[in-house]
């Protein structure tokens, strides 16, 4: 029997990258998970894979009603939320515009309130649930050019706690994953925005994880289980940084 047997799952961004390794993971533990994203991944879900695909953008309160809506008329109800969706805008904030500011906002910190707003009378009702947020490092460490990134999961880290604290008597827990630097398409996309030789800035940001490696989706979704599991019931309101090491260090010099 799986760790999330019989459970309704509801990955954001699940369509690629991190949110994918975590739907794939849950519904290989016995879940049924809707994968929400703008756009449909090109290859399909298979139809018994357990992920069914909901074509979402987490900014839009409409289709954010629509996807709670579909799961839970789909499977009779909400067990977990993983608000993982998310854009990065490599700028500083002299670069950025007002408009570029809000549509990061509207995604990667209104996208999780509008999400979890809908989804908390849900998980009250089957008596408990679990929310998980993906912040970042980045949320208390800036990287260059991250600007309206960085306050984004600043914020998503703050959110959390709130909902931890505002709806841990409904038995919702809610806690954040701190990644660092994950093998994605949003990873290569701030390599390449960092220097003209994407393979040089890999090695330099392999050489700050302790472990030697960059991160795997799969490494996130491991943690994404454990908190989506019943061996995480006395966990909520915290951030759980995974991350090979990076943020343990003080500079390396010479
Ligand atoms: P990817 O860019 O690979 O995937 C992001 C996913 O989010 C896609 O499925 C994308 O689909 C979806 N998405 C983006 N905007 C929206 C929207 N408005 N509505 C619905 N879905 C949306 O990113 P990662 O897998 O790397 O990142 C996942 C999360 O992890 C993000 O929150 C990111 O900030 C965080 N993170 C990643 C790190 C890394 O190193 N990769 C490090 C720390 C945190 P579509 O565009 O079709 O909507």
């Amino acid at each position: 029997m799986g760790k999330l047997e019989k459970k309704v799952v509801i990955v954001t961004g699940g369509a690629r990258g991190i949110g994918l390794a975590i739907a794939r993971r849950f519904a290989a533990e016995g879940a049924n998970v809707v994968a929400a994203a703008r756009t449909e991944p090109v290859a399909s879900f298979d139809p018994n894979c357990g992920i069914a695909f909901r074509r979402t953008d987490v900014a839009d309160s409409a289709d954010v009603e629509g996807l709670v809506r579909f799961a839970v008329e789909r499977w009779g109800g909400l067990d977990v939320l993983v608000n993982n969706a998310g854009v990065q805008l490599e700028k500083t904030i002299e670069d950025t515009t007002e408009q570029e500011w809000d549509t990061l906002m509207d995604i990667n910190l209104k996208g999780v309130f509008l999400c979890s707003k809908q989804a908390v009378p849900h998980l009250r009702a089957r008596g408990g649930g679990v929310i998980i947020n993906i912040g970042s490092y980045d949320g208390f460490q800036a990287d260059p050019g991250l600007a309206a990134y960085c306050a984004s999961k600043g914020g998503v880290h703050a959110l959390s706690r709130a909902i931890a604290v505002d709806h841990g008597k409904d038995r919702i827990r809610c806690n954040v994953i701190c990644p660092g630097w994950i093998k994605t398409e949003m990873m290569d996309a701030y390599l390449s925005s960092q220097s003209g030789n994407g393979a040089d800035a890999e090695q330099q940001a392999i050489d700050q994880h302790l472990l030697g490696r960059l991160g795997q989706p799969s490494d996130i979704a491991s943690m994404a289980l454990w908190l989506a599991s019943d061996e995480a019931g006395f966990t909520t309101g915290q951030l759980f940084v995974i991350d090979g090491g990076l943020t343990a260090h003080a500079p390396f010099v010479g």
